[in-house]
């Protein structure tokens, strides 16, 4: 493989590619050890190296890899012409490659990460939006029909819940709120990219705290509730890599559980709708947080796992 040689169908961009030069010192070693291989030698090559650095979807995320630096060019276009690729796309899989051979997670080398039906950017000032939470949206759209309600997600993060709700339902305004302006940027970034921006308003805050005397009709959170213990156990992805702000619930986990309940009727009008994430193992003590706040008709809810992910309760 030597320099960029293309020069037709899908892979023009690859030829004079203004995008910034790939060579950093950190991935020097996996250039050099890819210099003159051909493609499939190299995705060989890197789904070894991601094993033997303890990452368990090898194959796939080396597929993910290098589609993302190929495109517009799909994986078997390249595999076909291999000697269409240029240099460059190689030298720029070796970055992503270096940075996800330090555990760094897969959303936040590419940049972006499927939720719902959007694709979300992701950076390390965000929690990476999980399918897990997809039970949390599935839930809030079955119990509401469209018509003009105010959603509120408290510690919106990338912004996740809010713009998979109002991208069904678009009558549905909301409000993202977050303490960290680091992660409200990226929710921002999210709503233009979403095109939600009329509807998507994010604003900073610790949790309702900052919401004074404004009614919503549905308020939902996936806020921290990891056992700090338990933070130093999680995958190097993980605790490394993601926020401790968005995964840390405290010694027991309920931290902020707590802190939005206080402040929840405040907020929910009359027969709204709270649903929150939780932990496989606080359905019980969360629906008894929420009953003791006031809240009717509270009930647990299994992921596609068969795990509880979700509490939702009424202001009835
Ligand atoms: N489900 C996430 C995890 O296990 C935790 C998300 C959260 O604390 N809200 O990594």
């Amino acid at each position: 493989m030597t320099g960029p040689s293309d020069s037709t169908g899908p892979f023009d961009k690859l030829v004079g590619d203004a995008r910034a030069e790939f060579d950093h010192a950190e991935s020097k070693p996996l250039r050099e050890a890819w210099l003159g291989l051909d493609l499939p030698a190299i995705r060989t090559d890197l789904v070894q190296r991601l094993r033997a650095a303890g990452i368990e979807e090898a194959e796939i995320e080396t597929r993910h890899l290098l589609t993302h630096v190929l495109a517009p060019a799909t994986l078997g276009q390249a595999l076909a012409n291999p000697a269409l690729v240029s240099w460059q796309r190689i030298a720029h899989l070796a970055d992503l490659a270096w940075a996800r051979l330090t555990r760094k997670p897969l959303s936040q080398v590419l940049g972006s990460q499927p939720f719902w039906t959007l694709d979300l950017q992701v950076t390390g000032d965000v929690l990476t939006p999980r399918a897990d939470t997809e039970t949390l949206v599935e839930a809030v759209l079955k119990a509401r029909p469209d018509g003009a309600l105010d959603v509120l997600d408290l510690g919106t993060g990338s912004g996740a819940i809010l713009l998979a709700l109002l991208s069904e339902r678009p009558d549905w305004r909301g409000v993202g709120v977050d303490l960290s302006p680091a992660a409200l940027d990226v929710a921002r970034r999210n709503g233009e990219a979403c095109g939600l921006t009329g509807r998507a308003q994010f604003a900073e805050g610790r949790w309702g705290g900052g919401l004074a005397d404004q009614g919503f009709d549905i308020v939902v959170s996936n806020p921290p509730y990891i056992v700090s213990e338990v933070m130093k156990t999680l995958d190097p992805e993980v605790r490394d890599f993601e926020p401790a702000l968005a995964l840390d619930g405290g010694a027991g986990g309920l931290d902020a559980y707590r802190e939005i309940l206080a402040d929840l009727m405040r907020l929910l009008r009359p027969g709204g709708l709270f649903a929150c994430e939780i932990g496989y193992d606080q359905g019980e003590a969360v629906s008894a947080l929420a009953r003791e706040t006031g809240l009717d008709g509270v009930s647990v809810m299994a992921d596609l796992a068969g795990q509880d992910r979700v509490v939702i309760g009424y202001n009835s």
